[in-house]
């Protein structure tokens, strides 16, 4: 049967986000369509290293229709479980899903709705959701064009562990999730690692018997809204706490690291004079990640006694090593190597629609547009911490259904005309002067 060239809605991306919101769009009987350019689980199958593992327990995988069934609610999935999660999800309620159709370019139409350009031709949509995810385009800084040619690089997108890389000492940028993870996945396997380390924050895997996750969904952490926060920017751009689901889930302690042979500097900040050179932030950035995550027991402290709950009591962290003082640098000549775990630039100039910040953010409100019939969905902190992620985006897609079920826009026309021509370029120096999304 030929493809309909109209839709209801057409929901841009296969992942996560656009299979949830498919599940209730099908569960209200709403005419869509999911368009993926590529495969669903495409992220997590070609994104992530050999060794990924989710840092949020397998509980908290709780798409709509389908949580976590398997024998290990407190365990973390590694990638290709994540994959086959996906995958199975997709099977288990045969959304109206279209692989390898890219979406080239969407606006909106003088009637009403949307045009789409694909790479499997032109439609058209009342309401159009965008499900394209918050990481697209890996951020590298520009000074990387200047290391030289006997030192390979590679984004932590492009990872896939120790023996991808060529022999020799390698320098991990980056302390978020990935970048923390990469670099101990190098040291694990026995490689000189050079970390250099921002100011990220971490948080432990477990405190008083159960793992810190399963507390802060008590506490209500997970159920927090955006809007509940003074200043939403620093929250929703904020980079997330490291730890890390490996070997059944524990902390990531870069001090103890380095007291094994890693070797840690301080944030990158150049390279000057042909050597890459370091901020003397060491100290302040490793004693910050460990206030966060000692803050954050004080927390569950502080709730254990609110509530009179029995939990068992335990010391708390002593930094066992302390870095020396003052910058450094590093003359790449000695590095087979840089991963950069810099994070991603968001990218929607196929989207030509009168919604996005100075920064070429999506402005929205729970994933609602200004602009009737656009939404997006899958955004970290879209409307709470789980938003960008398992655990929060069925909220999300339950809300943006009921919003949709409520449209009354104006049907878009079937025949699409448009002057043909490139997508606006909005960003002219995308690469620094578009914030990087942290990596969740
Ligand atoms: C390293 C890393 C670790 C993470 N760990 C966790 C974790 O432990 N727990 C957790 O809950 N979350 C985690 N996340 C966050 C989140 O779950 C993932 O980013 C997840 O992939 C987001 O799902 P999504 O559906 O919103 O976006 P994506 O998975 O990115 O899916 C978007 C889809 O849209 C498609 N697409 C994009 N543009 C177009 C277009 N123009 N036309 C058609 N299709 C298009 C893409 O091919 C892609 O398949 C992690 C993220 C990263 C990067």
């Amino acid at each position: 049967m030929p493809e309909s060239l109209h839709h209801q809605v057409v929901v841009v991306g296969g992942g996560q986000a656009g299979l949830s919101m498919s599940w209730y769009l099908c569960e209200r009987g709403i005419d869509h369509t999911v368009l993926e350019r590529h495969r669903v689980g495409y992220e997590w199958r070609e994104r992530r290293w050999d060794t990924f593992c989710l840092v949020t327990p397998n509980w908290q995988c709780r798409l709509p229709g389908f949580p976590y069934a398997g024998t290990d609610p407190d365990g973390f999935m590694g990638r290709d479980e994540v994959v086959s999660y996906l995958e199975r999800y997709a099977r288990s309620f045969g959304p109206p899903l279209r692989e390898g159709v890219e979406v080239t370019r969407a606006r909106p139409l003088p009637a009403g709705g949307f045009g789409l350009a694909t790479t499997a031709g032109r439609l058209t949509a009342d309401q159009l959701v965008i499900a394209t995810g918050p990481y697209h385009s890996p951020a590298v800084p520009r000074f990387a064009a200047g290391l030289p040619s006997t030192v390979d690089q590679l984004h932590s997108s492009a990872y896939r562990g120790p023996r991808q890389l060529r022999d020799g000492a390698v320098l991990v940028v980056g302390t978020g999730q990935s970048g923390c993870q990469i670099a101990e996945d190098l040291h694990l396997a026995g490689r000189e690692v050079h970390l250099a380390v921002g100011g990220a924050p971490r948080v432990s895997r477990r405190y008083r018997g159960r793992d810190v996750v399963a507390w802060l969904d008590e506490m209500g952490y997970y159920d927090k809204a955006i809007d509940e926060f003074d200043d939403a920017d620093a929250v929703r751009f904020r980079v997330n706490h490291y730890v890390t689901g490996r070997d059944g889930g524990r902390d990531i302690d870069l001090r103890a690291l380095a007291r094994d042979g890693m070797r840690l500097h301080g944030r990158l900040t150049g390279l000057g004079d042909g050597r890459l050179t370091f901020a003397g932030d060491l100290r302040h950035n490793l004693d910050h990640a460990d206030a966060v995550a000692e803050g954050i027991k004080d927390a569950i402290d502080g709730y254990v006694v609110a509530h009179g709950i029995d939990a068992p009591t335990e010391p708390r962290y002593v930094p066992g090593w302390q870095p020396p003082d003052g910058d450094s640098e590093l003359d790449p000549a000695g590095l087979s190597t840089v991963v950069w775990c810099t994070g991603f630039y968001r990218d929607h100039r196929w989207l030509e629609a009168p919604v996005f910040d100075g920064r070429g953010y999506p402005t929205h409100v729970r994933g609602v547009t200004a602009f009737p019939g656009l939404y997006f969905l899958g955004l970290p902190w879209q409307h709470t911490w789980g938003s960008g992620r398992f655990s929060g985006v069925a909220r999300d897609a339950a809300y943006l259904a009921g919003r949709i079920a409520r449209h009354d826009g104006h049907r878009a026309v079937e025949e699409v005309r448009w002057i043909a021509g490139s997508p606006r370029d909005t960003y002219p120096d995308r690469e620094w002067f578009v914030p990087r999304t942290a990596v969740s």
